[in-house]
C-alpha cells in the first residue's frame, strides 16, 4: 500500500467525512475529466496523421450496476501511465501554495471544496472505493489504481483492451442522513449530466433500461390489454453544444454559473459573466467570467494567468496568458476562434496577429464591463473590488505607469468622510474651490491613519483625505502624479498648500525665533530627526513626524521591508 502525500490525504479525509450538500458534483468531476483526457488525445490526432483516430470514435460511457452499487465512467481519452497514476491522483498537482493553512482549517467544509477544485477527489464524497484501470495512448500496459480512502492506493497491472480510463465507484450505503441510492438511479444521473455536462463536446452516453409497449398483434382479441417489453437503449445524455456557441438569449443564468462552476473549479457563482460573439476583422466567442473572490493562490507567484484557448471548437491551450493582461489577470474564460491555425505552437501564437487583435478587444470589453458595473451596481463594485482592487493598483504602478489611464478611473480609495470608498473622479467632484490638491494619507488601517495628527487640521478645514492602507497605494499614486489635473499631495508633506505667502513668512519668524529651544529639542533626539520645526499642521496633537524628501514615511516602510 502506498501512502497519498500528506496534503492530499488531508483534502481526502475532509472528502470522505464531507458534510457538503452538493456531493453530486463528483459526477461532473470525473466527466470532465474524461473530456479533458480526451480533448488531449483528440488533439495529438490533429497534429499527427498517423494516429488513425477520428472525432466520432470519442465517448464518455457511463454504466450503473444497481445490484453491485457500482457507477463506471469510462472514457476513450489519453489515459494514464503508470508514474501518471501515482502523480496525478496520489498528489494534488495545484498544492505547493494550498497547504491547507490553519485559518482554512477551522472554515467550513464547504470552502475547502471549492477553493481547490477538488477534482478527481470528488469520487471519495460517495464511493467507498474507486478504481482507476488505465491504458495510456501508444503503451501496451494496463494499470490499475485503488484506494478505499486515506489510508493509501495501490497500483497493479491490469487487462484492459483499449486505451483511456475507466473509473469504478463503489457506492456508499445509506446514512440517515445522506441518501446514497439515488446515485445509482439512472434518471438521477441522467439530470446530473444534463445539469453540469450538457456543453461537453464529446457524447455523454449511458445504457437506459426503458419499457414500451407492444405492438398491437394483428388477431387481437377485442379485449387486448397492452403488453410492455424492457429495453435498454444506449442513449446520449447531453447536447454537446458549447455553451459559448449559444445564442444568449438562450442562455439562463444558472447555466453560465454551473458552467463556470464546473468548468473552472469554483464554488460561488461569478460576480459577472462576460460573453461575447464577434465577426468581422476577427471571429470569435469569448466566454469571460470575473470571479466573487480571489482564488487561494491569486496573490502568490503560483498563480498562472490565462484563459483557454480553442480553435474552432478544439482545445489548443489551457492557459493563454497573451490573452489577458496582467492587471486583468484575475479574469476566467475562454475564447473559440475560427481564424487561429490549429497547429500553432506556443510561440508562434506570441506573434500572432489575430490573437493580438482578441486580446486588444477583450481588454477594452472587460474594462468597459467593470466601469459600468461601478456604475450601475456599486454593491457589487465594491465587492469585486475587495477582491482584485490590488491587482488594479498594480496595474496602475508597474510598467512605468503606463497604464495609468486605462486603470485609474477603476480604482477606489478609503475617504475620510463617512469612511466610504470613492473614486478619484468623486474626489475631485466633493473638492473645495480653493483646494489645490488631492491630499492623501498612509498607514497599517484606516483607524489608525484616521488618529494621524497631520489629518486632523485638513479634517477639521473641511477637506477630505484619501486613506491609503495598501502597500502599493501610495506608489501608485506617485505615479500618476496628478489626476484630472490635480496634485497628490501626502498630508505629512511639509508644505499642504494651505497656508497663504504671509502666514508662511510668520511661521519661519516664529522658527527663527525659538532656534535654541528647538535646536535642543533636536539635539536630544540624538539624531534620529533631521530637524524641529513649529508646525502650522497640528491642532490637538503637540507633535508630529514630517519627511521633507521624496518618500513618505510609508515608502520608506515598505522599501526597507523589501528584500533586497
Ligand atoms: P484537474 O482536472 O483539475 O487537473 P483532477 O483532480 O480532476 O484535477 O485530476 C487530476 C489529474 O488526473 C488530471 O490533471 C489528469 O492528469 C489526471 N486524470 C484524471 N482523470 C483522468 C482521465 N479520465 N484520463 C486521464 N487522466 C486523468
Ligand atoms: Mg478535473
Amino acid at each position: 500500500m502506498k501512502q497519498f502525500q500528506a496534503e492530499s490525504k488531508r483534502l481526502l479525509d475532509l472528502m470522505i467525512n464531507s458534510i457538503y450538500t452538493h456531493k453530486e458534483i463528483f459526477m461532473r468531476e470525473l466527466i470532465s475529466n474524461a473530456s479533458d483526457a480526451i480533448d488531449k488525445l483528440y488533439y495529438k490526432s490533429l497534429q499527427e496523421d498517423d494516429t488513425g483516430l477520428s472525432r466520432d470514435d470519442f465517448a464518455i460511457q457511463l454504466t450503473l450496476d444497481k445490484e453491485n452499487r457500482k457507477i463506471v465512467i469510462e472514457d476513450n481519452g489519453c489515459g494514464m501511465t503508470k508514474e501518471e497514476l501515482e502523480k496525478n491522483l496520489g498528489t494534488i498537482a495545484k498544492s505547493g501554495s494550498l497547504s491547507f493553512k490553519q485559518e482554512n482549517e477551522k472554515k467550513e467544509n464547504i470552502d475547502i471544496i471549492g477553493q481547490f477544485g477538488v477534482g478527481f477527489y470528488a469520487a471519495f464524497m460517495v464511493a467507498k472505493h474507486v478504481t482507476v484501470e488505465s491504458k495510456a495512448y501508444g503503451s501496451d500496459e494496463a494499470w490499475c489504481w485503488q484506494s478505499s480512502g486515506a489510508e493509501g492506493y495501490t497500483v497493479d497491472t491490469c487487462e484492459k483492451d483499449s486505451h483511456g480510463t475507466k473509473i469504478t465507484l463503489e457506492v456508499k450505503d445509506n446514512t440517515n442522513d445522506d441518501n446514497y441510492d439515488t446515485y445509482l438511479d439512472q434518471y438521477t444521473i441522467q439530470n446530473l449530466v444534463k445539469k453540469y455536462s450538457d456543453y461537453i463536446r464529446y457524447p455523454i452516453r449511458m445504457e437506459m433500461h426503458k419499457s414500451r409497449q407492444k405492438p398491437k398483434p394483428e388477431n387481437a382479441p377485442e379485449d387486448y390489454k397492452p403488453e410492455y417489453e424492457d429495453y435498454t437503449e444506449n442513449e446520449t445524455l447531453n447536447s454537446m453544444v458549447p455553451l459559448w456557441r449559444k445564442n444568449k438569449n438562450e442562455i439562463k443564468e444558472d447555466e453560465y454559473n454551473d458552467f463556470y462552476k464546473s468548468k473552472f473549479g469554483d464554488y460561488e457563482n461569478p460576480l459577472k459573466v462576460i460573453h461575447s460573439s464577434t465577426e468581422g476583422v476577427s471571429t470569435y466567442n469569448a466566454l469571460l467570467f470575473i470571479p466573487s473572490h480571489a482564488s487561494y493562490d491569486y496573490y502568490t507567484k503560483d498563480f498562472e494567468k490565462g484563459l483557454q484557448l480553442y480553435s474552432n471548437g478544439v482545445l489548443i491551450m489551457d492557459k493563454c496568458a497573451d490573452l489577458l493582461p496582467d492587471y486583468f489577470s484575475f479574469v476566467r474564460g475562454l475564447v473559440d476562434s475560427q481564424d487561429l491555425n490549429l497547429n500553432i505552437s506556443r510561440e508562434m501564437l506570441q506573434h500572432d496577429r489575430q490573437l493580438h487583435i482578441i486580446a486588444g478587444r477583450l481588454e477594452k470589453k472587460i474594462k468597459s464591463e467593470l466601469e459600468s458595473m461601478l456604475k450601475n451596481d456599486r454593491e457589487k463594485y465594491e465587492q469585486f473590488f475587495k477582491a482584485f482592487g490590488l491587482q488594479l493598483k498594480y496595474g496602475v504602478y508597474s510598467d512605468f505607469g503606463q497604464h495609468k489611464d486605462l486603470l485609474q478611473d477603476l480604482l477606489l480609495f478609503h475617504s475620510s468622510k463617512e469612511k466610504k470608498l470613492v473614486t478619484l473622479k468623486e474626489y475631485v467632484e466633493g473638492m473645495k474651490e480653493e483646494q489645490k490638491f488631492i491630499y492623501y494619507a498612509a498607514g497599517e488601517s484606516v483607524s489608525k491613519i484616521d488618529m494621524l495628527p497631520q489629518t486632523e487640521a485638513l479634517k477639521d478645514k473641511g477637506y477630505e483625505i484619501l486613506y491609503l492602507t495598501d502597500n502599493v497605494d501610495e506608489f501608485a499614486l506617485r505615479i500618476m502624479h496628478s489626476y484630472s489635473e490635480k496634485e497628490f499631495k501626502s498630508v505629512s508633506d511639509d508644505d499642504l498648500g494651505l497656508e497663504t505667502e504671509e502666514e508662511k513668512e510668520a511661521a519661519k519668524k516664529k522658527v527663527e525665533e525659538n532656534k535654541d529651544m528647538l535646536n535642543f529639542m533636536k539635539d536630544s533626539l540624538n539624531g534620529q530627526v533631521k530637524q524641529v520645526i513649529l508646525s502650522t499642521k497640528l491642532k490637538s496633537h503637540p507633535v508630529c513626524l514630517s519627511t521633507d524628501g521624496a518618500l513618505s514615511i510609508e515608502m520608506e516602510k515598505v522599501l526597507n521591508a523589501m528584500p533586497n
